[in-house]
């Protein structure tokens, strides 16, 4: 079936629609459209990247009212008080941001709805804003001389700008930033070890949540030409959360699902009740909460993965390599000092994970650091690569201090590393997660991501890990999820996104473990062809057989201490090594 095929069916649906429906029904299909250009929103933010607002509904009237005020008190144009709106929303959203997406944990959900109510009181109490009585006599939007005054006209402006903004989320999700976006939630080490400014990158989608929000304002002041605070409270918070659940928090047509869902079950509700309930009241609200509730225990993800299991899966085409390279850094000069470690320590409360250790490497060697269990060889490896600071010590990288770097200052510098325990986005693709890794070989941000304006150096990011994972053996993979790979590939998977990001030193955390013996070679002679090509390695590794036929020099740790230092050979016969693995592995 062709792909664009339901798409063509669904608009000749929307665009049918007017002719075949009542008023009121209309009346109910703009509002699903509104409510769904918020939910999109939420499904970037808490679907994708984890981020729980319930404070969406509050930056809807935030342009709700802007609009209401500048055109019924200063009589501008609606077209003319759209960008104030979306400006206004959007400087408050990253004052909010910057204060609130701090927050970790239970803290931002409760922050979100602190903000959530403060802002609705707000509309309650200016006098400006007509109190809790609002602003009435707003007037249509008029485009080209065209009066959108009735819900039939307003419907087609609505619903092009829902399906627009639908298209702008999904083209941001399949992109180098939405890669990032994805990232957010669970992997923010892994992330930053990439160069991604995780930080940076919560507040531009909150800012990206809140626009949103802010265009189905504008579009609901000129809809119902009347705001009060009522419609952008709490309530409204949670629900247009819910419809973000309820469609299927990670994809963007859930939204849209969602809202139609929550929309027509509310008003289905409406009308039932009163029949079933003896005297009146707001009870479609509770059974309503029972209901949602009963959903998600039933179905975590949403109503989305369900109809796509029903859709035919369509297999996606290679990438083409015969695109133009991403651009390399310079290597430094082979055989000089590339890392030195001096006296670097670093304790846990009392226990000292890593003690006084010394050492230096050449670029274009491969290191090895062995020792047992526990002796301290990722906290060195978190050392180097920056994701933890040293208690004390030197680390220089180039004649550069590293100690109190950042794990993105580091990989800006070329410090790569995999880690020991997998650290891929299971339910992305194996080509999306190697992408990942040419984060900062290439540039194109949100917007350009969003408009689809990066398809070019989109196209040399997947060239690039498509020839990364053909290098180790899995360019067969590419479209399936890492998750669902031997847990040796996915180690693969991870030397793959490492070498995606063009090291000059590689950080390789038991890249062995797992690997069957014809795969230890492969990687041992993969290893091998890197250290030709200019990249240095430092390697973790338990498996003796594997480090004593390839590396350079061998480091052993015990108890955080070096133990002895010296070629494979050498310290395989040292009586303190030998001591300490037969106390410490078997
Ligand atoms: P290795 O990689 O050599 O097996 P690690 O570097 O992982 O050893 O751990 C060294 C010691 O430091 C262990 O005793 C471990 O429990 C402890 N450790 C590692 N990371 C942390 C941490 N983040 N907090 C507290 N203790 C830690
Ligand atoms: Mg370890």
């Amino acid at each position: 079936m062709n792909p664009w095929l339901p798409v063509g069916g669904l608009v000749a649906v929307l665009l049918a629609a007017p002719l075949a429906l009542s008023e009121f029904q209309i009346v109910l299909l703009n509002y699903i459209g509104l409510a769904s250009i918020v939910a999109l929103g939420l499904v970037l933010l808490t679907g994708i990247a984890g981020l729980m607002s319930f404070g969406q509904a509050a930056f809807v009237g935030v342009a709700a009212y802007t609009s209401a005020v500048l055109t019924t008190q200063y009589n501008m144009s609606p077209w003319l008080t759209l960008p104030v709106a979306l400006v206004l929303t959007g400087t408050l959203a990253l004052a909010i941001g910057a204060i609130t997406l701090r927050l970790s944990g239970h803290y931002l959900p409760l922050g979100t709805i602190a903000w959530g109510i403060a802002i609705f009181y707000l509309f309650g109490n200016l006098e400006i804003l007509g109190k809790y009585s609002g602003v009435a006599g707003i007037p249509s939007i008029n485009l080209f001389g065209l009066e959108l005054g009735g819900a039939r006209e307003l419907y087609y402006l609505i619903w092009l700008m829902t399906i627009g903004a639908s298209i702008a989320v999904r083209n941001l999700l399949d992109s180098r930033s939405g890669r990032a976006i994805r990232a957010l939630k669970n992997r923010v080490t892994m992330a930053e070890s990439f160069g991604i400014d995780t930080a940076r990158m919560k507040i531009v989608i909150f800012l990206y949540a809140a626009l949103l929000a802010a265009l189905s304002g504008w579009l609901y002041a000129h809809f119902l030409r009347y705001v009060s605070p009522q419609p952008f409270n709490l309530n409204s918070g949670i629900d247009y959360l819910f419809m973000a659940v309820i469609g299927g928090s990670g994809a963007v047509w859930g939204a849209v699902l969602g809202a139609s869902i929550l929309t027509l079950l509310k008003e289905w509700l409406k009308d039932l009740l009163p029949y079933l309930m003896p005297q009146s009241g707001n009870y479609e609200t509770v059974v309503f909460g029972f209901m949602v509730v009963l959903f998600l225990h039933r179905t975590r993800e949403g109503v989305i993965p369900y109809l796509t299991r029903l859709m035919p899966r369509k297999d996606k085409p290679r990438p083409s390599l015969e695109v133009a390279a991403l651009p390399r850094r310079a290597q430094p000069e082979a055989g000089g000092t590339l890392l030195s470690i001096d006296q670097a320590s670093k304790s846990f409360g009392a226990l000292q994970a890593v003690s006084n250790v010394s050492f230096e490497m050449r670029s274009d060697e491969i290191l090895a650091v062995i020792g047992p269990n526990g002796a301290g060889k990722s906290t060195l490896f978190n050392l180097v690569s920056g994701v933890l600071p040293v208690s004390s010590g030197r680390i220089s990288f180039l004649d550069q201090r590293i100690d109190r770097m950042t794990g993105r200052e580091a990989a800006r510098l070329g410090i790569v590393r995999t880690f020991q325990h997998v650290n891929l986005m299971k339910n992305m693709s194996v080509l999306e997660n190697v992408a990942l890794g040419a984060h900062l070989r290439s540039s194109s941000g949100v917007v350009a991501s969003s408009l689809r304006l990066e398809r070019a150096e989109e196209a040399r990011i997947m060239a690039e890990a498509a020839r990364q994972l053909d290098r180790i053996g899995l360019g067969d993979r590419l479209h399936d999820p890492a998750g669902t790979l031997p847990l040796g590939a996915q180690r693969l998977i991870e030397i793959a996104r490492a070498l995606a990001a063009d090291p000059v030193l590689l950080l390789l955390d038991e890249p062995a473990a797992g690997l069957r013996h014809l795969e230890k070679k492969a990687l041992a002679a993969l290893l091998n062809d890197l250290r030709k090509s200019g990249v240095s390695i430092l390697l973790v590794e338990h498996d003796m057989e594997f480090v004593m036929g390839l590396v350079d020099r061998v480091i052993v740790l015990n108890f955080g201490q070096k133990i002895a230092e010296g070629t494979p050979r050498e310290v395989q016969s040292n009586p303190a090594v030998i001591d300490a693995y037969l106390g410490g592995i078997e």
